[in-house]
């Protein structure tokens, strides 16, 4: 619960928000720490007890609001503890010293200890968890797990240039230039590549305000406190500049690819960001269900990061193929999607007539294997990944251990690998795991015409030695994507069997009798449902799920969070979701998650797009 912030954008943990001042403060924000005892900076710190009584805390905050009004961020009186103290004394101790205050005001979170209403909470002792990364994460998650998600986070004493982009990705929206000015004062000169001693270096490698006018030479003979003043605002300036890169990355829905590389400056960042990988739950609930823009996967982290693993995870749990009973397995290409690119357009031409027979799935890393009806949906359309020819073991185990998921699951009477190198060994593992025969028919390159010619007869022998099933390609591909993306059985009820797909691909569209029902987005390839779509979900015994009920309200443009009710938890932001309400029905995109929906007091919950009466 909140009234003086709100969060604007998100990518991920990661997010952009304000306090609503006169004149709103942009988050992430940096405090500038000497500034926590002026009542006139945007957060002020009441102080500790340890040195003041509760009288003269309470004094002390009349007196600030008097100053300033509701014009800064009280963080209210606490007595300073440090990670050790036992919980039972910690509760004991806030207990007693709780002091309360009107307005703006921030809190310190102690785990075990009633998280009240604030608009920012304070990770306590952050600075003490610099390079223990799995403490870090876990005191991290305890905090972002108890608040309301529209909390601002207040990281004392730890960002550095080096971690801030880091910090930001891992949802800290407050820090303070405690690091940057202390270093300042030990000749110690940071960048976003780690910290040097001024000693130790022969150039300054910085243009910044602070740095441009001098020479190293020249820094090193001025008197202390001026070379300490100068490379302190220096370290400052680094720490700003890395911020407003972070909020850019943010805004372009990138920020993952830069830390990928900016971790490896520290151990214990590359630490962290391969264990916040291993927090699924909380980093793929706040992560976009698409974007519009590149994933790269240059990393091996790239392999693990949530929305490579929640593509998996929806292939294993949420896509049922169609009932073709020949698999015919390729390899990724380069351009995406896939059916655009050279060789794929190759290997469509050899099935040519056998096509409709014949189920097609493409193998790849990072993302594991995709069947040809979600090839447009992201990421698989939208990833672009390190290309040498060559697959390190980690890649071969992953994307083998997602095609023999898949081939435990579902079962084909002949499986046709037409591919290659790596790939050929992935099918080579998973042929011997589940003792299933594999048929090779490329012969040494895989758009050869020899190969292409092999693959054509063995897809045509197989053809005619019974009857098979055919295809409805365009029906598959819509049905696999409302599968993928409202859940199983989604997909039936918005393609029916007597379901019409018009327009061209990829701008496909869902028509029952002259209804339109869905359109597929294909800078995504997810599709956005019409009422009438919402309608044959909403009204379905079996189906439930996307669903955020609101008030008995007629909501237009968009819908904010204090009207929601309810929704679903499997609601990321960027999902299509359905509100019903006693007053309303419509359809929009949800720009949070459902439980930052639920957890919220301020911000756009949903983007609306269409908004009936209810009947
Ligand atoms: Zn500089």
């Amino acid at each position: 619960m909140t009234s003086y912030f709100e969060v604007e954008q998100r990518d991920g943990a990661a997010r952009i928000g304000k306090i609503l001042f006169p004149t709103p403060v942009r988050t992430p924000y940096i405090i500038d720490t000497a500034s926590l005892n002026d009542a006139h900076s945007p957060i002020t710190d009441a102080g500790s007890i340890w040195n003041i009584s509760i009288e003269e805390a309470e004094e002390r905050i009349r007196k600030i609001r008097e100053e300033v009004g509701d014009e800064t961020i009280i963080i209210l009186p606490h007595q300073d503890l440090t990670l050790e103290v036992p919980e039972d004394v910690v509760m004991k101790i806030s207990e007693r010293t709780e002091v309360e205050s009107t307005g703006p005001i921030g809190r310190i979170f102690r785990k075990g200890v009633d998280v009240k209403k604030a608009d920012l909470y304070v990770m306590e002792g952050a600075g003490s968890l610099e390079g223990n990364a799995r403490k870090f994460l876990e005191r991290l998650i305890d905090l972002k797990g108890s608040v309301a998600p529209d909390t601002a986070i207040y990281l004392p004493n730890l960002c550095t240039p080096a971690n801030a982009a880091m910090l930001v990705y891992l949802g800290i929206d407050i820090v303070d230039d405690t690091k940057a000015i202390i270093a300042g004062c030990s000749d110690i000169y940071m960048t976003t590549a780690g910290k040097y001693f001024l000693d130790s270096m022969t150039e300054l490698p910085c243009r910044c305000e602070a740095c441009a006018p001098i020479t190293i030479e020249e820094l090193r003979a001025m008197p202390k406190a001026d070379r300490a003043e100068l490379i302190s605002r220096h370290n400052r300036n680094m720490l700003e500049a890395e911020i407003v890169l972070a909020r850019e990355r943010i805004r372009s829905g990138n920020l993952r690819e830069y830390i990928e590389g900016q971790c490896r400056t520290e151990p214990w960042l590359a630490a962290l960001l391969r264990l916040s990988d291993t927090q699924y739950d909380y980093m793929e609930k706040q992560t976009p269900i698409a974007r519009s823009n590149q994933m790269l996967a240059t990393t091996s982290e790239s392999m693990t990061r949530p929305e490579v693993v929640r593509f998996a995870k929806r292939i294993q749990e949420r896509y049922t193929p169609p009932e073709s009973e020949i698999l015919v397995l390729f390899p990724c290409s380069a351009k995406k999607p896939y059916s655009i690119s050279n060789s794929h357009n190759k290997f469509i031409k050899s099935l040519g007539k056998y096509r409709k027979f014949v189920h097609e799935v493409i193998l790849t890393s990072p993302l594991g294997i995709i069947p040809r009806e979600l090839e447009m949906t992201y990421p698989a359309a939208h990833y672009d990944a390190v290309v040498t020819g060559y697959w390190d073991a980690e890649e071969i185990k992953w994307v083998s251990a997602c095609l023999r998921d898949y081939l435990s699951k579902h079962k084909y009477s002949h499986v046709v690998a037409h591919l290659e190198g790596a790939y050929r060994e992935i099918c080579e593992i998973v042929s011997e795991q589940l003792s299933i025969e594999f048929i090779y028919t490329s012969t040494g390159n895989v758009s050869s015409y020899d190969s292409l010619d092999n693959l054509k007869k063995t897809v045509s022998d197989i053809v005619a030695e019974r009857e098979y099933k055919q295809n409805r390609s365009r029906i598959d591909m819509m049905r696999s994507i409302a599968d993928y993306q409202f859940g199983p059985g989604a997909g039936k009820l918005i393609v029916p069997d007597d379901a019409k797909i018009k327009a061209p691909f990829p701008k496909h569209q869902v028509f029952i009798g002259k209804e339109q029902i869905a359109t597929m987005i294909p800078q995504y390839g997810i599709l956005a449902l019409t009422v009438a779509g919402i309608r044959l979900l909403s009204n379905s015994e079996e189906y439930s799920g996307y669903t955020v009920t609101i008030d008995d309200f007629l909501p237009r443009g968009s819908l904010l969070a204090p009207g929601v009710v309810a929704a679903d938890k499997n609601i990321r932001p960027g999902d299509e979701v359905m509100i019903t309400g006693s007053k309303a029905i419509g359809v929009g995109r949800a720009m949070m998650s459902g439980e930052e929906m639920v957890g919220s007091s301020r911000g756009v919950a949903v983007d609306l797009r269409h908004v009936k009466k209810a009947d």
